[in-house]
């Protein structure tokens, strides 16, 4: 039995998988049976794969076209301004934004449009907090991403933006101010920005999203002050994605898309491999189906403690075209951030690979204070080869000898 239902903010998080895929399944056909009449690109997608709207099952969909992230400018540009995939009538619209390609993001006129109020609850946010919404207001979609949950959760939204830090930080204190939103980043330097003022911070949860969380900067942060921070995985075109519990497990799914981790080709990748999210959204304002990201992910194993059903992305690692081929194997940075972060005594890291010969060589460089430095040397080597199964040089130097670049991971390779 589900352990914390009554935490939930809808019973569905807790509902047994496969009533959920029956119900996705349900909800799919009669989205795609109404959009095959409204929305070209649906249509095309639909007779492309010889699939009937009204008997679709879920596994059918491995069968239509992936719709590429990159391509949507020039789908959009090509029939504007939405590709063909809008279900609604463009008149019925509540708002249009712009994302950077640029990519036209249409919002529609129901509560909650973009999906986040399970993801702010499970965060903490409640009835009556003050919240800090730090994401922006203009061209692009995600201050009124976040505006609309706080709105039905039934909290006081402050809308911000990035600019004015100081008059920000005042108001936090003026008003005690106990819920953010916002980039980890942007985060950061309003905490740093209370703390020159010797103040003690007012926030209590912190939701963020748009850059990856690395888990000793949430460690970092939450030590400053009595302040839980979690994360969620939402694109810019639909919305919320997955969000993380307070277990913090991974990234549950929302029932409001269906996610496949597929290969290039679209076919769905193999049992726990680290692939690319394709997502379909279950809207009947923009049913996109099988938007594939660019986001790499992995299924995570097993059920959560927290009694949610669905099913658990484990982290954002990367994208798609980050990873390097090193002796035939595919070297991601965030495999080598899991091996090293294992290691609290080293600091910074940074991988070069070179080909002195004709063999690639891996060598990681890792700044540490350790005593034992041939120990250090030994147990990250180890460290490195279990997680991206390539044999390491490993050099341990003194902190500061790593010159660090944007990349982790440098080519030196001719
Ligand atoms: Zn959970």
């Amino acid at each position: 039995m589900p352990r914390r239902e009554s935490s939930f903010y809808k019973a569905s998080e807790g509902q047994p998988p496969a009533q959920r895929l029956r119900e996705q399944e349900a909800s799919l056909r009669i989205l795609l049976v109404k959009a095959a009449d409204s929305s070209p690109a649906v249509r095309a997608a639909l007779t492309s794969a010889r699939v009937s709207p009204s008997s679709i099952t879920i596994e059918d969909l491995q069968r239509l076209p992936l719709v590429r992230k990159e391509q949507l400018p020039l789908l959009q540009s090509n029939a504007l301004p939405f590709g063909g995939w809008l279900g609604a009538r463009l008149g019925d619209l509540r708002r249009i934004f712009v994302s950077p390609g640029p990519i036209y993001d249409p919002e529609g006129h129901e509560p909650d449009y973009w999906g986040f109020a399970p993801a702010l609850h499970a965060a903490g946010f409640r009835r009556g907090m003050l919240v800090l919404n730090t994401f922006s207001y203009h061209l692009t979609p995600a201050g009124a991403m976040f505006d609309g949950a706080l709105a039905v959760l039934g909290c006081v939204t402050i809308p911000s933006g990035v600019g004015s830090l100081e008059i920000q930080v005042k108001t936090m204190l003026d008003l005690g101010v106990s819920g953010f939103i916002g980039t980890p980043s942007f985060l950061a330097t309003l905490l740093a920005k209370v703390a020159e003022t010797r103040a003690d911070s007012p926030l209590r949860v912190a939701f963020v999203s748009g850059e990856g969380l690395a888990e000793s900067q949430r460690r970092d942060l939450e030590a400053r002050s009595p302040l839980r921070i979690s994360q969620g995985y939402a694109v810019g075109d639909l919305g919320l994605i997955a969000y993380e519990c307070p277990e913090r497990t991974g990234l549950h799914v929302d029932d409001r898309v269906i996610v496949e981790l597929v290969d290039q080709s679209g076919a769905l990748a193999a049992g726990e491999d680290v692939a690319e999210v394709a997502v379909t959204f279950l809207s009947h304002v923009y049913p996109l189906l099988r938007l594939a990201t660019g986001d790499l992910s992995q299924m995570a194993a097993g059920q959560c403690p927290c009694g949610r059903t669905a099913p658990r992305l484990a982290g954002i690692m990367g994208r798609i075209g980050e990873a390097i081929k090193v002796r035939g194997l595919f070297l991601y940075p965030h495999d080598l951030d899991r091996a090293v972060a294992r290691h609290s005594e080293v600091r910074r890291y940074q991988a070069v690979i070179t080909r002195p010969e004709l063999a690639d060589e891996l060598t990681i460089r890792v700044e540490s204070d350790a005593e034992d430095r041939d120990a250090l040397a030994v147990a990250v080597a180890e460290s490195v080869q279990a997680a991206t199964r390539l044999q390491a040089q490993v050099e341990v130097v003194r902190p500061g000898a790593v010159w660090v670049e944007d990349k982790k991971i440098v080519d030196r390779r001719k």
